[in-house]
């Protein structure tokens, strides 16, 4: 009996995929988005609610708290700290914890989506 090989062993050969190619278009001003919303966040003294932030930067939500994610990573290797002011129940008020910038929609005690917008910004020095 005849074993058949296989023509070419399934995952020889490959290259390993280059490094992601950069996902931020250069603004008209050559800075990427995520340098401008940097330079929102340290230069605004009350904070940015994600919706002030989707309008200045005219892009989505989802993006928006890609981006402060990615910042707030960054910042522990620049001396600053994403501040976030949590946001609350407006109902009950349950205040929720954030560990990573999002944006709940429904408060998990009493249901409502009456909820009041997270804040952000940043400031040098560690937490
Ligand atoms: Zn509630």
């Amino acid at each position: 009996m005849l074993l058949m090989s296989s023509p070419a062993s399934p995952g020889r050969g490959l290259h390993a995929p280059a490094s992601a190619p950069a996902e931020d278009a250069r603004t008209a001003l050559g800075r990427t988005r995520r340098e401008r919303l940097r330079e929102l966040l340290f230069s605004s003294a009350e904070g940015l609610s994600l919706d002030d932030i989707e309008k200045i930067l005219e892009t989505r939500r989802s993006v928006v708290l890609s981006d402060l994610e990615h910042l707030r990573l960054s910042f522990r290797h620049q001396d600053a700290t994403l501040l976030m002011v949590p946001p609350s129940c407006t109902q009950c008020g349950f205040t929720f914890r954030l560990d990573v910038p999002k944006a709940p929609s429904r408060c998990p005690v009493c249901k409502s989506r009456s909820l009041s917008e997270p804040i952000f910004k940043a400031e040098t020095g560690a937490a």
